[in-house]
């Protein structure tokens, strides 16, 4: 898409004022460009500066967390929370611990939450935040420690109508459960200022199924678009936490085949299919002994690629579901080469520019993940009615109540991005959520 002289402008700023954030660049570079025309038809926009607003947070705060490791070391990390945007409700958006996490990173993320919580028609504006410590080969004791020191500063911050934080990469039910312990001890009240709480203090059903199960909703909602069904689909899916355990946990239970499985050391490659034991075996692997995947490998007897991304194998609809920029331009051609008709994000950004330029040029399915990941924010937000009123729904009301919200924003992608025939998701999705955020900002004043 051609981008005007004004988009030129407020990128080359965004770059000049934080030369040190390409992530953040990249995902403004690719939401402004796919929305321009649109903020183009509608001046007030453009005279209100709401562009610029946008892509600058609200606030961001930056904290030391100093703790003690096993051996009686001094560490010190450093903490962050970046509250993008809340026009449209409390800053909502998990933490992630993880040793490449910068500024950057979270603003990207925040970037991206604010415009999928628009999405999910919950009142929820963006926030990201999460630190440099790596959760992986701490013990127990390590993890409550940093939590409870991290917790230490971020309590001031937060709070039922201010920001509630949920998880995301690194940031599981053990260190929300530590995070909260600690959040409750300092402000001395029991609030619904998280989510992802524990089924007995607080937590929703089905909050930790959300995104995976959301993702593949929203799968069978895209096929659907072109008369088809995920049934007997081959698929290859990328990362084996959160996400990717329970995205293939659904797509089994609706008759497709999953193939791989990845983590940050390689993947795996089952041609005979993941299938409810080995899935079993999976989440006891990476959820309690924290092993790594090549376990999965020995243990059914398939093959295991060291250093490599599972984008080289033959499926027809591929999720990536581990992290930012794993699937490039090249993997794109390698999918379609090999049949691929559907690609969507269950991670934040996991494809490159190039990568969906090949989908959307090509004319495939292909779900954006401030769409198709939405899932577990939404739950996160049911989990806030729920503490607000005092109930706990059933299993069966929330996935109900999930399904509802991914149609609802498969929707709103079909209706903002509907392109002669085809339905470019990503313009649907970016012009769906910017418009939301974008009139309440107009009706809230300059602020
Ligand atoms: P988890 O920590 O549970 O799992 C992350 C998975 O991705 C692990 O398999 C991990 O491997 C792999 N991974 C992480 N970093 C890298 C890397 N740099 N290179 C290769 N593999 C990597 O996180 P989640 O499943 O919660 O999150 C995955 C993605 O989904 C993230 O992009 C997150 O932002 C997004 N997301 C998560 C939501 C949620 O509800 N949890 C909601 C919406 C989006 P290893 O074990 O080796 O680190």
């Amino acid at each position: 898409m051609k981008s005007s002289k004004e988009l030129t402008k407020i990128l080359d700023l965004l770059k000049a004022r934080y030369p040190a954030e390409p992530e953040f660049h990249q995902a403004v570079a690719e939401v402004l460009t796919s929305i321009w025309p649109f903020v183009r038809s509608n001046p007030k926009y453009q005279a209100a500066r709401i562009v610029e607003r946008l892509i600058e947070p609200e606030r961001a705060i930056l904290f030391r967390v100093a703790w003690m490791d096993r051996h009686g070391a001094v560490q010190v990390n450093r903490g962050y929370r970046v509250q993008m945007n809340s026009a449209i409700g409390p800053y909502k958006g998990g933490l992630r611990f993880h040793p490449t996490v910068t500024l950057g990173t979270l603003k990207f993320l925040a970037f991206e939450q604010v415009l999928k919580n628009a999405l999910t028609t919950l009142p929820l504006g963006g926030a990201k935040g999460g630190s440099d410590f790596d959760p992986k080969g701490k013990s127990e004791e390590e993890v409550m420690r940093f939590c409870q020191a991290f917790m230490s500063e971020l309590h001031r911050h937060l709070g039922d109508d201010v920001d509630v934080p949920g998880g995301d990469i690194g940031v599981g039910t053990r260190e929300i459960g530590y995070l909260f312990g600690q959040y409750r001890r300092l402000t001395t009240e029991f609030s619904g200022s998280f989510t992802g709480k524990g089924l007995y203090w607080g937590g929703s059903r089905i909050r930790e199924e959300a995104t995976g199960y959301g993702l593949i909703y929203f799968v069978e909602e895209m096929l659907r678009t072109r008369g088809n069904s995920i049934n007997k689909k081959v698929i290859a899916i990328s990362g084996s936490g959160n996400v990717a355990q329970y995205a293939a946990e659904r797509a089994i239970a609706v008759g497709a085949k999953v193939i791989t499985l990845s983590d940050s050391d390689g993947f795996i490659h089952d041609p005979d299919g993941v299938n409810e034991e080995k899935l079993a075996f999976v989440k006891e692997l990476k959820n309690i002994r924290r092993g790594r995947i090549k376990e999965f490998a020995q243990k059914f007897k398939c093959d295991y690629h060291p250093g490599k991304r599972p984008w080289g194998v033959k499926c027809q609809i591929a999720l990536p579901c581990a992290t930012q920029n794993e699937l490039d331009g090249r993997d794109a051609d390698s999918l379609l080469r090999h049949g691929c008709i559907c690609v969507a994000e269950g991670a934040n950004m996991p494809c490159t520019h190039d990568a969906i330029s090949t989908f959307v040029d090509r004319r495939i399915l292909f779900g954006p993940g401030k769409a198709a990941n939405a899932g577990g924010v939404s739950v996160g937000g049911l989990e806030m009615t729920q503490n607000s009123m005092g109930l706990q729904w059933t299993r069966d009301d929330v996935d109900r109540r999930l399904r509802e919200i991914m149609r609802a924003i498969h929707s709103q992608c079909v209706r903002f991005g509907e392109q002669k025939g085809f339905v470019n998701y990503v313009v649907g999705a970016n012009i769906a959520g910017f418009r939301k955020v974008a009139e309440a900002m107009l009706e809230q004043g300059v602020v």
